[in-house]
């Protein structure tokens, strides 16, 4: 994707502002790019819809082409949609004792979640936690929620015999109030897929158990048919928020975005793993450059952005103009590089040029020798550097010395200055510089 992005971006010209034709151009990769994270195609095209409107018109910051200016503007806007109100980890826990019930498809992760989020919410906010496995479907099930209590060292309810989903909320509900605990956890039992006769039982359960949380577990590598189950669950019992779980392999998150769209629900964590503390809190940031995955274009946009501020930009384009391009400006021009992670690093993210990061390196083209050179510029006198014409061998030797280099390598950073400087001058005349420094930049 990444090729044929590169590919794009190459096509589109570099100009002050994005037209629609390259918001459009961009935006069909991006729509692909999408479906390819498996974020459903309604939710796909209405996100691509509203981003073409923020997108289009919008000027184009320096360094960087209107595709990838789009990239960052869809990544953006990802974030916002994905993130939500409020912090994401916020469960509304508070008048103990709490119940949250979990719900989700049969293998989504409810059990494993719901002992990672006791053990955290022990562990972070002290909280006395207790777990009830209303599973009765399968006797195994509510063995692991016990044993997993006992792992992270919480309590679990007393397992009995023969008592209904309904029969067991109701005696969790009891033994929390009675054993002051803040916190209760009602794990459910799964179903393969949406089933009426499961349905009404979390319902029945809902009703007792009066949660202030729904948590609803998906897995992460689930595609186009989370959508179906977000939309079934908020429907039929009403979730307060998300769970994402397997974001440890390698599905792209897009289900994240289209749960979020259909029900408006926040995605409050993501299972890491089936370790006890593999739960983190959800991070749109993440997920979204998961989702993209162009997560190294909208860094390129954002380091060109923090680097170059635009008035710098323009008063440098007035000196050049004017033919002043002297050895500070050099050492400019050097520092952003090397803040920009170097020429490897710049040239690294940029699709389709490894090739020419790697032949930089072999010919020293690399952060070292931009180190070098600012060392170099560094030894001299004031007046040297606003006036490099002053330099003869003798001052040569000097700064060489002071930079504890030959002076070889300052001679070439002169002939490079010079080159620079000629250029600059005779695009001054032509009344092209701005352009050029904003290419440049
Ligand atoms: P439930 O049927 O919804 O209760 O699902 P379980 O909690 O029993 O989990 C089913 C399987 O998925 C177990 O083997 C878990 O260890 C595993 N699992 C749960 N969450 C994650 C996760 O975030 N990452 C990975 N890799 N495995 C997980
Ligand atoms: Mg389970």
């Amino acid at each position: 994707l990444s090729e044929r992005l590169g590919g794009v971006f190459d096509r589109l010209t570099k100009q002050g502002a994005l037209s629609e034709a390259d918001v459009d151009t961009a935006l069909r990769e991006v729509r692909v790019a999408l479906l390819e994270a498996d974020v459903s195609l309604p939710v796909a095209r209405d996100f691509v819809k509203a981003v073409k409107g923020k997108a289009t018109g919008q000027s184009v910051t320096r360094s960087v082409t209107p595709g990838q200016q789009v990239v960052k503007i869809v990544h953006d806007e990802l974030v916002r949609m994905l993130a939500g109100d409020g912090p994401a980890d916020a469960l509304k826990i508070d008048n103990p004792p709490a119940a949250v019930l979990m719900v989700g498809l049969q293998g989504s992760g409810k059990t494993t979640t719901t002992a990672k989020l006791a053990k955290r919410l022990k562990e972070k906010n002290g909280k006395r936690v207790l777990l009830a496995s209303l599973d009765t479907n399968r006797p195994a099930a509510m063995e692991q929620l016990a044993i997993l209590a006992g792992q992270i060292g919480v309590d679990s309810l007393p397992i009995v015999k023969g008592e209904s989903a309904v029969q067991i909320a109701k005696r969790a509900k009891t033994q929390a109030a009675m054993g002051g605990y803040d916190v209760l956890f009602l794990d459910t039992a799964g179903r393969l897929h949406i089933d009426e006769v499961l349905m009404d039982e979390v319902q029945s359960v809902r009703d007792i158990a009066q949660p202030r949380e729904t948590l609803l577990v998906v897995d992460g590598l689930t595609g186009q048919d989370a959508v179906n189950v977000a939309t079934e669950f908020e429907a039929k019992v009403g979730i307060t928020g998300v769970v994402l779980t397997r974001m440890d392999g390698d599905g792209r998150g897009g289900a994240a975005l289209s749960m979020r769209a259909v029900t408006g629900k926040p995605i409050r964590f993501v299972g890491l793993g089936e370790k006890m503390d593999a739960l983190e809190t959800f991070e749109p940031e993440r997920v979204a450059g998961r989702i993209l995955g162009m997560g190294d274009i909208v860094a390129l946009v954002e380091k060109a952005r923090e680097t170059f501020e635009a008035e710098q930009a323009e008063r440098m384009a007035k000196r050049f103009a004017k033919g002043l391009f002297n050895m500070n400006d050099l050492r400019g021009q050097l520092e952003q590089m090397l803040k920009m992670g170097g020429m490897q690093g710049l040239m690294g993210m940029l699709p389709g040029m490894g090739k020419m990061a790697k032949a930089a390196e072999e010919a020293g083209f690399d952060d070292r020798m931009l180190r070098r050179q600012i060392a170099l510029i560094n030894s001299m006198t004031k007046k040297e550097r606003a006036n490099p014409d002053l330099l003869q061998a003798s001052r040569k030797k000097r700064i060489a010395q002071g930079a504890g280099l030959e002076v070889q390598e300052l001679n070439r950073l002169l002939k490079q200055h010079k080159q620079m400087a000629d250029m600059m001058k005779k695009m001054g005349k032509g009344g092209m510089m701005k352009q050029a420094v904003k290419a440049m930049m």
